[in-house]
């Protein structure tokens, strides 16, 4: 998993925590931060998927297709197809990222049968959180997606996403 420009360059353990997180939480979405300095990540914080737990009002952010999809299901089936981070434990990761002298590099989280690629849902709350981003003086992060759509093997892909599109970016894993 070598990359001559990695815009992000994970740890093995860390590589292999995302993708342990990712199937304990199936058949629900997981979700979570990395954090380090200048492109290599050092650490890693499991966010809860609250999604489950939302309210249909809450809900109403969602593009059309997917509310509609999301409306029609049980609230503990909800985040089987989508997520949304605990803000409380984004809170404290952040404080932490801060203590440590890190930043944040990515947000990651999981596909459990759809390929490692940002759902307009996904696109759309990533906008959502670059219009506040900058009040918070964080720098723009990564968007990790990781699909267990092939059970035997993981995939991992990394975007930029900006202007409501996403553009992928090349991922490195490396040492321990
Ligand atoms: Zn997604």
């Amino acid at each position: 998993m070598q990359s001559a420009n990695p815009a992000l360059t994970i740890p093995h353990t860390i590589w292999n925590e995302m993708i342990a997180h990712a199937k304990e939480c199936a058949p629900h979405e997981c979700c979570g931060m990395l954090a380090g300095t200048d492109g290599t990540v050092l650490a890693h914080y499991r966010i809860t998927n609250i999604l489950q737990n939302l309210t249909d009002q809450e809900l109403s952010r969602f593009d059309g297709a997917k509310l509609r999809d999301l409306q029609c299901l049980l609230p503990e089936e909800r985040a089987d197809i989508a997520f949304q981070m605990d803000a409380r434990e984004m809170a404290l990761a952040q404080k932490d990222i801060r203590a440590k002298g890190f930043q944040l590099q990515a947000f990651y989280h999981s596909h459990t049968s759809s390929p490692a690629r940002p759902s307009q849902t996904d696109i759309t709350i990533a906008m959502e959180f670059e219009s506040y981003r900058e009040k918070l003086g964080i720098p723009q992060p990564l968007h990790i997606i990781i699909s267990l759509a092939d059970e035997d093997r993981p995939d991992i892909k990394a975007f930029r996403i900006a202007d409501h599109a996403s553009v992928e970016v090349p991922l490195a894993c490396e040492g321990k």
